[in-house]
């Protein structure tokens, strides 16, 4: 068991280096998370949940939708969450950075100007020193809070303690973590195994023993420090079966059953079998039928950036092990 959660921590870690040096200015959303998606395959390893590729103001459950034409910009500040899965031991890890390199408009076959998103926010086609300022500060801010993290745990420290130090790291940055987005505990074939690990000051008493698998994982932000749904959903959960009158929308949960029972999957992975219009067709059912549950993707409240850090670590006797370094 310990063997595979290493395994799965190096593979992760190796393409979460990987995708921050692919996305830079002019990449293609779609193309970096078929890529890294790709890569983790090819290890043997499999996808823990679609590769989020989350920009500025949004905070995590975003991943390419079918026929996504959103293009990395200069200045951009995402959040690049990912994880591999050996035999089920799961890793999950982020990273935050800052777009680099040239803008240019890229335009698809039919002329039609892609999505820049970064300069859509203020409708400034430049970013300025002080938002690279800030957007450093931030992924700053939530690395200092996950190191803190790491460093206090051990057996016998409680999980309102973990909040307590990453809130407190990040405040005396002058920022706020979001309140409403934690870590997790991991199970085998579970990515949110029951624990949640807060990420601000928290009466959770619960003690963190040897053996424990957590997910840590920061957010930093200067807008209000809660986030909210958006109506947009791109990830996916398998719930249950139930019966359903239409054919391809059965055809489909039994894909999903069989293929998908424990982890999140993305609606760009029925794309070989299944057009766009086809596919969010026969999957609308299965969501008003709660036999899938939709993630809605996460915004800051207030429309501010937002940076996150995440690893996966195992807590040993006098500390712990951090899987994905
Ligand atoms: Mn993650
Ligand atoms: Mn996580």
């Amino acid at each position: 068991m310990f063997e595979n959660y290493e395994k799965a921590g190096k593979i992760a870690s190796r393409l979460r280096k990987e995708a921050s040096k692919k996305a830079v200015a002019g990449t293609k959303v779609v193309d970096l998370i078929d890529y890294i998606e790709g890569e983790i395959l090819a290890t043997g390893a499999g996808i823990a949940f679609p590769f989020n590729v989350s920009i500025n103001n949004m905070a995590a459950h975003y991943t390419s939708a079918p026929g996504d034409d959103t293009l990395l910009c200069n200045g951009d500040l995402v959040k690049l969450d990912l994880g591999a899965e050996v035999d089920g031991y799961i890793a999950d890890t982020a990273v935050s950075i800052i777009v680099e390199g040239e803008n240019k408009d890229i335009v698809d076959e039919n002329g039609k100007k892609l999505k820049q998103p970064g300069r859509l926010d203020d409708g400034n086609p430049e970013v300025t020193t002080e938002e690279l300022e800030l957007s450093q500060d931030l992924i700053e801010a939530s690395s200092a809070g996950l190191e803190a993290a790491i460093s206090l745990i051990k057996p016998g420290i409680t999980l309102g303690e973990v909040g307590t130090v990453i809130e407190k790291t990040i405040n005396d940055k002058g920022y706020k973590p979001i309140a409403n987005l934690t870590g997790h505990s991991l199970e085998q074939w579970e990515l949110h195994a029951g624990l949640s690990v807060p990420n601000i000051a928290d009466k959770n008493d619960h003690v963190l023993k040897e053996g424990d698998h957590l997910a840590i994982e920061p957010f930093a932000t200067n807008g209000v420090g809660l986030v909210k749904d958006v109506p947009q959903h791109y990830i996916y959960k398998y719930l249950r079966n139930v019966p359903l009158r239409q054919p391809q929308s059965k055809k489909l949960l039994k894909r999903i059953a069989t293929k998908h029972t424990y982890l999140p999957f993305a609606r760009r992975w029925f794309l070989d079998q299944y057009n766009e219009h086809e596919l969010n067709r026969n999957l609308r059912p299965l969501i008003t039928s709660r036999a899938i549950y939709p993630y809605n993707a996460l915004q800051e409240k207030s429309g501010c950036r937002i940076a996150q850090t995440e690893h996966t670590i195992i807590i040993e006797s006098d500390g712990c092990f951090v899987t994905t370094r």
